[in-house]
């Protein structure tokens, strides 16, 4: 029986390259494995299907019930985001770095989850560990991965681990530029080709309460703003549409994430209020937000306060 080799489900990167890269290696060491994942194929997202025809990578399989089935885990120890019927596998092994899931076993198995910023980074070690070689494309999908999970090193949760692993990986992969490979991920995770101006403004959308106020505030991660050179005045007039529905501000954060900074476009009863929060000044209907990367952590706590909230 082979051991199917599974990732979390609305797989990532790492979930989708850890399941290649884990089962090639189960299968160097005798074992019999298979890569798959929770999803079709043509459902990847556009970012691992950048990198899966980059290196001439294979989708995994798609598997969506596993009662009956022996499983490795990788990338995920929650049965929460695991295929269904988990509890009805046997899991024989577990390759991951979150915090330890609520999955239990009955026997002894292969555990190895480590506080690194991708699992890439501790397959990596595993197979020099191993004493195996990591095929040229494979190392490909793994670099990808821990750039993908790092956000290119600048994520809170890189660590020196990732960084050592990456300067590996891209000798094996022959990847010389890793800043343009990522710039190419991003690029594809960032894509607005024949995405309407509605589907943009919601896709990553929330609306606030802020004393009696509703506002609403969207985000879109970009490689670059030239990105949505073009499509600026449609965007807003999608934003005054958005407004004129019982909303006080509606806030739209152009997230340049190479610059690290936020281009704000602001639709408002109070433009002087939301240029008082972030002690801007609009220039036309946006203004240039240094730092600002986080809806979560920056943008709504100072709008909250700005309404004294
Ligand atoms: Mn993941
Ligand atoms: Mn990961």
């Amino acid at each position: 029986m082979s051991i199917c080799v599974v990732g979390h489900s609305n797989p990532d990167t790492d979930s989708v390259t850890s399941a290649i890269a884990y089962a090639h290696l189960l299968k160097a060491q005798g074992q019999d494995a298979v890569a798959c994942m929770q999803s079709s194929a043509d459902k990847l997202n556009p970012e691992s299907a950048t990198v899966l025809a980059r290196f001439n990578l294979s989708a995994p399989e798609e598997l969506m019930d596993v009662a009956g089935k022996q499983v490795a885990l990788v990338d995920f120890s929650d049965i929460g985001q695991g295929p269904a019927n988990l509890k009805d596998a046997e899991v024989v092994a577990i390759v991951d770095h979150h915090k330890i899931g609520d999955v239990t076993t009955n026997n002894p198995i292969v555990f190895n989850a480590q506080p690194v910023g991708c699992t890439g980074t501790v397959l990596n070690e595993m197979y020099k560990l191993a004493g195996v070689a990591i095929p040229k494309d494979i190392a490909g999908g793994m670099l990808a991965a821990i750039l993908s999970d790092t956000v290119n090193f600048k994520s809170p949760t890189c660590t020196d681990a990732d960084k050592a692993a990456v300067a590996e990986l891209k000798v094996v992969a022959g990847v010389d530029d890793t800043e343009g490979l990522f710039m190419d991920m991003l690029k594809a995770k960032s894509s607005i080709a024949g995405v309407s101006m509605e589907d943009l403004v919601f896709r990553d959308y929330k609306d606030f309460d802020m004393n009696g106020k509703k506002v609403g505030c969207g985000q879109l991660e970009l490689a670059t703003l030239d990105q949505v050179a073009d499509i600026r005045e449609d965007l807003y007039k999608a934003l005054e549409t958005v407004k004129a529905d019982g909303r006080h501000t509606v806030l739209f954060m152009l997230t340049d994430v190479v610059k690290e900074g936020t281009d704000l476009m602001v639709v408002s009863d109070d433009t002087a209020l939301v240029e008082g929060a972030f002690a801007g000044k609009l220039d036309g209907n946006s203004m240039w937000v240094d730092g600002m990367m986080s809806r979560k952590k920056q943008t709504v706590p100072n709008m909250q306060k700005a309404f004294g909230c």
